[in-house]
């Protein structure tokens, strides 16, 4: 009988983050991760929907902490295929053109309905339409995290994607599960038979 093996996202990439660097505000990256809220339903089948993003926590040249979650598209070039595919099973995360951005993008579909949504619908509240990460009525809702491994140093540097409107701050309190990479992830095993 096989060992099942955890597949994690760096599986096979290439590291795309910024090189180390000496601006005025660098960051260290501590922890990366899939973050996962719920509460709102589906704008198209109203179907109770996720919300899912990258979540990035760093420390600043004062040592402060901040959470944020947004985009996928900043790590993209990081993903394997396993575990593009994981994430298109487990979270509806796929590749999906966006007449708003004009372009193709790893983006939150509804996993009854498939329909999308945008980082502009997740991560910036939209008309007011926003989900789990920007509407003001979600954000007390419990998020759960599914720890990245960070196949990385922690030097100092200038991540500038943590931008409101692609990333944004979220309340560490709403953080109420942890799951830890070496607690092995369901959905990261291949089926094996
Ligand atoms: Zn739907």
């Amino acid at each position: 009988m096989p060992h099942a093996v955890v597949i994690d996202w760096g599986d096979g990439c290439r590291n795309v983050l910024p090189p180390a660097s000496s601006p005025s505000l660098p960051w260290r990256l501590r922890h990366i991760g899939i973050l996962v809220t719920s509460g709102r339903d589906c704008w198209k089948c109203h179907a109770p929907a996720q919300d899912t993003g990258v979540c990035v926590v760093v420390t600043d040249a004062a040592g402060l902490t901040s959470w944020w979650v947004g985009a996928y598209s900043p790590f993209e070039p990081m993903f394997s295929d396993i575990f593009m595919q994981a994430l298109a099973t487990r979270f509806g995360v796929r590749r999906r053109y966006s007449k708003t951005m004009g372009a193709e993008y790893l983006a939150n579909t509804c996993l009854k309905c498939g329909a999308l949504s945008g980082d502009n619908f997740v991560f910036n509240d939209f008309n007011g339409l926003g989900g789990g990460f920007s509407n003001e009525r979600y954000l007390a809702n419990p998020c759960t995290l599914y720890e990245l491994s960070a196949p990385w140093d922690s030097q100092p540097r200038q991540y500038d994607f943590l931008k409101p409107g692609f990333y944004q701050r979220v309340d560490r309190s709403r953080i109420t599960q942890v799951i830890a990479p070496d607690a092995g992830y369901p959905f990261w095993r291949p089926m094996t038979s």
